[in-house]
Parts: structure tokens; sequence; C-alpha cells
């Protein structure tokens, strides 16, 4: 085992201060004392392959974010009321890698504060207060945005006014009708909260349904939707705080749905753009390599009269020490072409697990974009029946090699495979080698 005796120590200190909500992961616990790329290192200088971490989506430790970060905090750290150029260039630059129409935004620290707000305009802006979101749908951990979260279960009611509707599952569903279903669930739902005067504000959804299992496909189905929701006068708002900065090969994940350029720079639209795109996007996670810093991103028409009549001040909110690392993270996206990277890798890591599930029954349906893949994990004997046993098996079996991965989906069958997106060749290899060996120890 792995577990030092200071660790052990340190787990059972831990559980006389920490809340009971602390959950760790992995039967057995991993004590990680620092970070590098794709790989965590335990204080034995054991190398772990991280697998699973999307906030440092540039890699742990990036050396441009301590340095922007460092620099930034020796010189000033304040508050968004003062004149700030760092703050304003930065804005001018992330707006310029989202469609024209979306061109203002609001920090926040959080994706939970972000959504939160987003919801807020949403109401505000059309005089409705329904919303709808997926069956198991994660979106944060304030009232309302908890409010919005089936996935806490059923000790965390919705908040009044939400509605869920199942997500598409490319597991169950046939592609060629996947998209028409989710989209005539939402015209249910939206009708629902017309017939009982509440109307609807929003459809909120991950653009790459993590929570739901990672569900990428049909690419569409988002706009399909959204289409639907602006019949009934509400809007779209895309929740990127996992799909954004690039993770599903294009910059924002809404862009596999909407066909608007998937691109890092600055640029026209693509010609002949009918789809709808998102009326507010949310973003969080990896936008400062992991120090707190989110947004709201939409039309400067939509939030105008909230703003001037309500009022959003966020004391921490984009503060110039998280602009520092949110500059420093957007410049490498670009320079490397994270997204482009995201989609190479992923692609070969999609194409060694469905190799792998040739061999090894209990995969099931490999779902990916860019870097955000979901394996189903089967029972082999049955092979349409979710197996969340196993898929534990296999996460923690992974975790015995050094390899983090995690488990999550509506059953908590389907591997959540989602690194870092400078995950190189090498990482991928060693995944996969230790995947199959993970497999055949199960099998025996
Ligand atoms: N939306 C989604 C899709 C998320 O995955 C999360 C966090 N897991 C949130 C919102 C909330 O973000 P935060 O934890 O930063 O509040």
């Amino acid at each position: 085992p792995d577990l030092s005796p200071e660790a052990t120590d340190l787990l059972r200190r831990r559980s006389q201060v920490l809340s009971s909500s602390y959950r760790l992961f992995y039967s057995e616990p991993v004590d990680v004392v620092c970070g590098q790329g794709s790989h965590l290192f335990d204080a034995a200088g054991n190398d772990y392959l991280d697998v699973y971490n999307n906030v440092p989506g540039i890699g742990h430790s990036h050396p441009r974010v301590t340095e922007y970060v460092s620099a930034q905090l020796a010189t000033l750290n304040t508050h968004t009321r003062y004149l700030t150029e760092a703050v304003v260039s930065y804005s001018e630059d992330l707006l310029a890698t989202f469609p024209t129409a979306l061109d203002r935004i609001t920090y926040a620290c959080s994706g939970s504060e972000a959504i939160d707000l987003a919801v807020r305009l949403a109401r505000f802006a059309t005089g409705h207060r329904g919303v709808i979101v997926t069956a198991n749908a994660y979106h944060g951990t304030t009232e309302l945005s908890a409010g919005l979260s089936p996935s806490l279960g059923e000790n965390n009611p919705l908040g009044p006014d939400v509605v869920t509707v199942e997500a598409p599952d490319g597991f169950r569903d046939d592609p060629a009708t996947a998209s028409a279903e989710f989209a005539a669930r939402i015209r249910t739902a939206a009708e629902d909260l017309e017939e009982r005067g509440i109307g609807l504000a929003a459809v909120l959804v991950d653009s790459v349904l993590s929570s739901d299992g990672v569900q990428p496909e049909p690419a569409g189905f988002l706009a399909e939707a959204a289409t639907v929701a602006h019949e009934f006068g509400g809007l779209w708002i895309a929740d990127e705080v996992q799909p954004g900065f690039g993770r599903t090969g294009t910059m924002w994940g809404f862009e596999r749905h909407t066909g608007t350029r998937g691109d890092t720079q600055p640029g026209p639209e693509l010609p002949g753009l009918e789809a709808p795109i998102p009326d507010i996007a949310v973003l969080g996670k990896p936008m400062g390599n992991g120090m707190p810093i989110s947004a709201v991103v939409t039309r400067a028409e939509l939030g105008e009269e909230f703003g001037r009549r309500v009022r959003y001040f966020n004391t921490f909110g984009g503060n110039p020490v998280s602009i520092a690392a949110a500059r420093a993270v957007l410049e490498v996206v670009r320079e490397e072409d994270l997204p482009g990277h995201a989609s190479t890798t992923g692609a070969a890591l999609a194409q060694g697990l469905s190799d792998l599930a040739q061999d090894f029954f209990l995969l099931g349906q490999v779902r990916q974009a860019g870097l955000f893949l979901g394996v189903e994990v089967v029972d082999p004997e049955a092979p349409r029946a979710a197996d969340p046993a196993r898929a534990s098996a296999v996460v923690n079996g992974l975790r015995d090699r050094r390899v983090l991965i995690s488990a999550s989906g509506p059953h908590a069958n389907v591997l959540k495979i989602r690194p870092p997106l400078v995950f190189g060749a090498a990482d991928t290899d060693r995944f996969l080698t230790s995947l199959a060996d993970t497999l055949a120890s199960l099998r025996a």
C-alpha cells in the first residue's frame, strides 16, 4: 500500500476536523504533494498519471500561471470598481473567442455563483421563472444552483419552478432520433411550465452533459432544444464549466452543437450560420487553472436592464490576480492549440478504448468529445446492464496502478476520463496499458 504512516495519521486528523460532506476518492486515498503537467506526485516521489482533473487544463503548476499571478499579487490586488487595464484587455480577448453576439462578461469566483447569476439574468430578462435541466444534472452548490442539480439526490429538493427532462443517452437512444426526442421532451416540459403560469426562463444544460454520463452525441441536439426554448420565450444557458476552454476539441462545448467556429482565435463566424447560439454561457473550473474565477457571458442587451436595476457586484470576482491566472490560461490554450490537441489525443484514447472493448466485454459504449470521454461499464453477461460495482473496481484498480480516473453518470457506471489538456502520447499509452492490466486482473 502507498499510504505512509504520515498519510494515515493525516486521514485520522482530517476526519476529526472536516465536516462529513468531505469525501475522498478511492478505497485507498491518494496523498499528493505536488503536480506537474498531467502528473501528480506523493511524498515518496511516486508518479500518478492524472486522467481526471479538468481544472488544471493547461497542466498542474503551470509556470506561466505562477509567474503572472505572483507578479500581480506582488503589485496590486483590488476589485472591479477601479479602472484596471488587465481586466479590460483579458475580457476583449476572451470575448473574441465567442460568436460576436455574445459581447458582455460578468466575473464571479465559482461555477455555482456564475450559474446563479445566469439564472437570475434569464428570469429577469424573460419575466418567466421556469428552468429546465437534465435528469442527472449538476450545476452547483448555492441554494439556487443546488436546486438545479438533481444529481445531488432526493435529500436535495429541486428549486421551485425547476423541472427535469431525460438527457440524450448514447447508450440507450437511436442516434437518428435522439435529437428530435430530446427537443420533444423540452417542448413537453415548456408546455407544462406555461400551463402552470410559470413560463420558461431557460433551458440550462452542461454542453457535454458530464454528470448525465458524458453525452456529446448526436452533435446538434442542444441547438434543436434551444430552438424550442426560444419558441417559448425562454433562453439557452450553456453551462461551459466542464466543457469550456478547449476540453471538447473546440474552445466552447456548445460549438459542436451550433457549428460556430471552433477556434481560439478571433474571426468571423461561419457563413450560413442558422443554428441558434447560447443566450448565456457560464464559464468556470479551468478558467484560472485552479485560481478561483468564473464568468457569465451574454449579449449586451440581455443583461442591460438587470445591470442597471438590480446590479451585481462580486467582491473577488474579476480581481486582477485571478485575471492574471486567466490571462495565462488563455495564452497557453491558444499558443499550444489545446482544443486541437484535445481532439487528436481524445481520438487516440477513444480508439484505444474501443480496441480494449473488443477484448474486455465489461467495457461498453465509448463516448468522446475531445479530451472528455465516458466509457460504459456493463455486466459482461448482460451487456445492456450498467455495472457500478465493476466500474468502481476499475477505478480502484487503476488507482492501485497510480492512474487516476473516476466514475459517474446516473448509474455511477460511466468511467470519466478527463485529463489535463496537455495529456501526451506517452500518457495515453500508459493509461491504456494500465487499464488493460486492470481489466485483465478483474477477469482473472
Ligand atoms: N456546473 C457544472 C457542469 C459543474 O461541473 C460544476 C462543478 N462540478 C459547477 C457548475 C459548479 O462549479 P463550482 O464547483 O466551481 O461552484
